[in-house]
Order: structure tokens, then sequence, then C-alpha cells
């Protein structure tokens, strides 16, 4: 693995911001995030609601916002690590290495936008559940093509459900939703669609087990309300029931950490020298917990950590209207 100047933890708003503002300012940027997609908790946790404190914009929805945050994050071509969690932080003579679950991945600076922590999908929890990933059931659709002409169950009842039961519709074959309750968290006019289209509705129910070989080939339902059991065949299964986080590994790192956020200093430099931390993970007084607030967070961190590799660089930026991008 090559060297970058910068590798970002967390590829959520802040964690955008800094990779396009290190972009900007020449640095070579890596960011790993242990989820199949870029966003945050923009993408994982409310793609639908709106959001009405961003400057620019009087509203703007969160899936939105997220894409062209992402449009502008990855501009200048950022390394993107995805589904690996940065799990140890080692020191190097050039700086540091990261250690996920795939790899080694050495640069000369850090920051973290690691939010609340990795994110990883809600499991089944059903027997054989590792044994079918890749194999059929998946947390979120990476290769949609790969779901051609399959016969594909759904489960959850939240936006993320909603979504790909929608966006699937031009490429799976047989499409069913599969929901514990009859009351849905997603968006109504998500909703809306869905029911008036070829999704099979299949409310009340829950995965019980997985069945298959060497490959997903059915599943059993159980009726949530009279525990009845039902074989149903399918090809897929996506599931969408949410997410959990937990800063875990980085509490390791020897950072400073106090009540689950790492502080930082004026630079928002954490006690290892080199390592940044920015967003919602980091501390500070008087601190507040905003995406308007965190970008300001990575532009600053990240002119910091260009004057540390280059002392001869300014840390003031220039403005970037300045520039011909
Ligand atoms: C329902 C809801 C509504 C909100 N509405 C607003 C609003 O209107 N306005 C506003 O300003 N804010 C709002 N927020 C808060 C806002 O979303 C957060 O402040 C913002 O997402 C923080 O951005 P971040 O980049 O610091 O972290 P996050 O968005 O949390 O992203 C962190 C990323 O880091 C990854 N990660 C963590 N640890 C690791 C690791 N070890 N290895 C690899 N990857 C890792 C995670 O998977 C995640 O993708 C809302 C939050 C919620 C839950």
């Amino acid at each position: 693995m090559n060297t970058v100047d910068v590798t970002i933890i967390g590829g959520g708003p802040c964690g955008l911001f800094a990779a396009f503002y290190a972009g900007l300012r020449g640095m070579s940027v890596r960011i790993v995030d242990s989820l199949s997609e870029l966003g945050g908790q923009l993408t994982a946790l409310y793609p639908e609601k709106y959001v009405y404190d961003m400057p620019g914009f009087p509203k703007v929805l969160a899936k939105d916002l997220a894409k062209n945050l992402i449009e502008q994050g990855t501009q200048f071509n950022p390394e993107i690590v995805l589904e690996e969690t940065a799990n140890q932080l080692e020191k190097t003579d050039e700086g540091y290495a990261i250690r996920t679950e795939a790899g080694v991945y050495p640069t000369r600076t850090v920051i973290i936008s690691a939010g609340a922590g990795a994110f990883s999908p809600t499991k089944l929890g059903v027997e054989n559940e590792e044994h079918y990933i890749g194999r059929g059931l998946m947390y979120g659709v990476r290769d949609k093509k790969s779901l051609e002409g399959k016969r594909v169950a759904i489960v959850g009842g939240g936006d993320s459900a909603f979504d790909w039961a929608l966006n699937l519709l031009d490429t799976a074959g047989p499409i069913s939703l599969i929901h514990r309750r009859d009351v849905f968290k997603a968006h109504e006019d998500s909703v809306h669609q869905v029911q008036n289209s070829r999704v099979e509705m299949h409310l009340w129910r829950a995965v019980k087990a997985l069945h298959g070989t060497d490959k997903l080939e059915g599943i059993t339902l159980e009726n949530t309300q009279t525990k009845e059991l039902q074989e149903f065949p399918c090809d897929a299964i996506v599931v969408n029931i949410g997410f959990k986080s937990s800063l875990g590994p980085i509490k390791d790192w020897g950072l400073d950490i106090q009540k689950n956020q790492v502080v930082v200093d004026h630079k928002f430099e954490t006690n290892l020298p080199g390592v940044f931390a920015i967003g919602d993970v980091c501390s500070f007084a008087e601190k507040l917990k905003l995406i308007a607030t965190g970008v300001g967070e990575a532009a600053t961190a990240v002119c910091f950590a260009k004057t540390r590799l280059d002392p001869d660089a300014k840390l003031f930026p220039g403005h970037s209207s300045d520039r011909d991008l």
C-alpha cells in the first residue's frame, strides 16, 4: 500500500469535507469506512429526512446532501476503502499505519471522523447467518446487477428497505418486502409507491431460518402474531433492519478519550501528534454536534495537517473562489 498524506477514518459528512479540503490543499487522501457506502449518518440513519441548517440550502433531503458531499469529497480522487474497519493504529517512521481486517494502510497523518463509531448492520440473529453472507444474504446492495431476475426478499420497514424495494423494480425478479409489523418508519411517499408496485408485502412476518446448500435457496418466516411457520423460496435476502455503532477499537489507540469522545486541542489534534479528530467523535469545551460546525473543524484540521507535513505551507488556504477547479 502506498503511503498517503492523510487517512480519514469515517466517510460521513465531516470526513467527506476533510477529503475535499485535503485534495484542495494538494494532499493525497485515503478514506476508510466500515459501511458499504459513504455518507455516514446521513445515508445510514436518516436519508429521507429534511435538513434545514445547511448554509445555502433552505432545506435539503439528507440523502441529497450526502450525494453532494460525496461528489465534492471525491473530486480529487481519494482512495476509498469501504467495508473495512480501522481496528488498530500503529506508529511508524513515516507517521502511522492503520490496520483493518483486510489490510494495512500507511499514512503520514490521520483524521478521525468516526462519528459515534463504526457502523455495522444489525443482523437477523439466525443460525448459519455468517455462512450465507455473500451467498445470497446481504445487508445492503453493492451490485444491483447481481440480483437481475432473482427472487429477492427485502427485510425491514424503514427507508432503506423501501428504497431498495423501489430501486430493484427494474432489475430483480419477484420482490417481497418482509416486515414484523404493519407500521413503517419509511417515508409515507415511498410506502405508497411500494404498495402500488409489483412488490409483494408480507407483514407480521420475521425471518427465523435460512436454507440452502452453497447458496441461499429459501427462508423460514414466522407469523409474529400466530407463531405459524412458512417456507419461503428466494435467491437473495437483503436485510435492512438498522445499524449499531461502536467506538470499539479506537478506544485502544492510546488517545485521550472522555465520555466516548476523543479530546482535541484548538488545531483539532489529539494527544497523538499528527492524529486529528473532527465531527461528532471529537470533544472540546462547548462542542456542538452539528454538520455545519463539523465541516469547519474538518477544514481547520486539514490545514494544520498540511503545515505539519510541509512547514513552509501557509495555514490559511486562500479562497477557493480564486482557484479554477
Ligand atoms: C436522525 C438524525 C437527524 C439529524 N439531523 C441533523 C440536522 O438536521 N442537522 C445537523 O447538523 N445534524 C443532524 N444530525 C447529526 C449529524 O448527522 C451528525 O452530526 C453528523 O453525521 C456527524 O458527521 P461525522 O462525519 O462526524 O460522523 P458520521 O456521520 O457519524 O460518520 C462516521 C462514519 O465513520 C465510520 N466509522 C466509524 N468508526 C470507524 C472505524 N473504526 N473504521 C471505519 N469506519 C468507521 C462510520 O461507519 C460512519 O460512516 C442528525 C442525526 C440524526 C441521527
